[in-house]
């Protein structure tokens, strides 16, 4: 394993967001805004705070002042955007707004202390998948001292990163470790090969995928991993997991694009020589799926880039392509602690990749279970937004309304793409969470 910590030597990042590099020139996005401000009246920060100045700012307009002036500095409210990328889905004009905010990020956290304590506890954040892997060789004792209150006390007033939440539980045995045990990737050809016998499939040679399963389902939520490889090899896929890194989520909403840039490196290589072999990559957290195919290209020039941006897809989305899965729920009976009525929660990448309607379109389908969908606010969180101390009650402000709507609803289950809108849904409301991929395994496998 390379070791994530150490940059390389011939590293172009920061990027210069106003450099006049034709391969990074967001002056024609930046020319098609025609103000309407339908970003700034879709965006959920700038409706809770009144001095965030909204996308329309962050974006086109502070390009603009740019061009006319090079001295034009970022501004630092570019730091309060959560880069939900809502802006992106709402523009009709088709301007790169999370692309402009993103860059100018990197290049305002360029330009910020590194003495700082935010620079620090944002560099923290950002690199979750560091503190993970520490957590993950001792996973009780890590659990034990981060919900201890004085240690979160301690958090709080020495890093600035909230004392309200619970920080998320570490797996006592990590999901690659799991996968290892239960024979890697030629314990599932074998599996996948029975399958397609039995079904009489006679599609072998296509059927394999490359799973993506980000930081959050190796180290916390590893029934979602483990409920992805057992769904796609019952439908007869051949699942492999490559190396991988962060996909760089939470590095682009802190503005770490050397630390994304090196972690996408990564994950792009492995993942292209997958694609070249016929494999599909497959992730099961829509951010992960949104950084591989839209935020990887729009921001880094890797060898790859764009042939892994095409073959990569969400995991419920690419079933609901390639198989007849509602068929398969049609004919599927559930029972035990997933007969239940769920709230769900659309996470807002979810949204931007098109796919906020499908876990309710599909498990209407299914007998035992009921989906209501819980409107399409945004949940707050944003990955490492609701940590911060700072932003603690600008994120509950805007998760209320889902909080409502989950209340509404019937039952007291969530379920969600999106681990940390899971971690929100959890921490405003009490409900436990589920991804649709643990529904589909319940259904279809178990
Ligand atoms: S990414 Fe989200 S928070 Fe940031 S400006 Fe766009 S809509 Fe607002
Ligand atoms: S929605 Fe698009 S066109 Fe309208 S103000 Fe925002 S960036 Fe400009």
């Amino acid at each position: 394993m390379s070791d994530a910590s150490q940059p390389d030597a011939d590293d172009e990042f920061p990027i210069d967001v106003f450099d006049d590099d034709p391969d990074f020139d967001l002056r024609p996005g930046s020319d098609s805004c025609y103000k309407c401000s339908t970003c700034d009246t879709n965006c959920p920060v700038a409706e809770v705070d009144d001095d965030f100045p909204g996308p329309k700012f962050q974006g086109p307009e502070q390009w603009r002042l740019k061009q006319r002036d090079d001295e034009h500095t970022v501004d630092a409210s570019v730091m309060d955007c959560s880069n939900c990328m809502r802006c992106d889905e709402a523009c009709p004009a088709d301007v790169p707004l999370s692309q402009m905010h993103n860059a100018a990020r990197g290049e305002y956290v360029d330009g910020m202390s590194k003495l700082s304590v935010t620079y620090w506890r944002n560099r923290l954040l950002a690199n979750y998948r560091t503190s993970a892997f520490l957590a993950s060789k001792a996973p009780r004792l890590a659990n034990a001292a981060m919900n201890f209150g004085p240690a979160r006390w301690l958090l709080e007033k020495t890093m600035g990163i909230t004392s309200e939440r619970e920080f998320p539980a570490f797996a006592t045995e990590t999901f690659r470790e799991w996968w290892t045990r239960r024979g890697g990737a030629d314990g599932s050809r074998r599996r996948a090969q029975e399958r397609r016998a039995a079904r009489g499939d006679p599609r072998d040679a296509d059927k394999k995928v490359a799973y993506f399963h980000g930081c959050y389902a190796n180290y916390n939520t590893t029934a979602v991993g483990k409920a992805m490889v057992r769904v796609f090899e019952q439908f007869g896929y051949e699942v492999v997991v490559p190396e991988q890194k962060c996909s760089g989520t939470p590095m682009f909403a802190n503005g770490m694009l050397e630390d994304a840039r090196r972690h996408a490196e990564v994950n792009v290589s492995s993942m292209a020589d997958l694609v070249d072999q016929g494999y599909d990559a497959i992730a099961s957290c829509t951010s992960c799926s949104m950084a591989l195919r839209q935020e990887y290209p729009e921001l880094f020039d890797i060898e790859g880039v764009d042939e892994v941006a095409a073959h990569t897809f969400e995991a419920v989305e690419y079933l609901r392509v390639h198989e007849d899965l509602r068929g398969a729920l049609a004919d599927a009976e559930i029972d035990g602690a997933l007969a239940e009525e769920f709230a769900y929660h659309a996470p807002c990448h979810a949204r931007n990749q098109g796919l906020e309607r499908q876990a309710v379109e599909l498990f209407r389908e299914l007998d035992g279970v009921g989906v209501t969908d819980v409107g399409d606010s945004c949940s707050g969180i944003s990955g490492t937004y609701g940590w911060k101390a700072e932003k603690y009650d600008t994120s509950m402000a805007i998760g209320d309304e889902m909080f409502d709507h989950m209340e509404a609803a019937e039952g007291q289950t969530g379920m969600t793409e999106c681990p940390t809108c899971a971690m929100q849904m959890e921490h405003g409301t009490g409900y436990e969470v589920r991804h649709p991929l643990e529904l589909l395994d319940a259904a279809l496998v178990a």
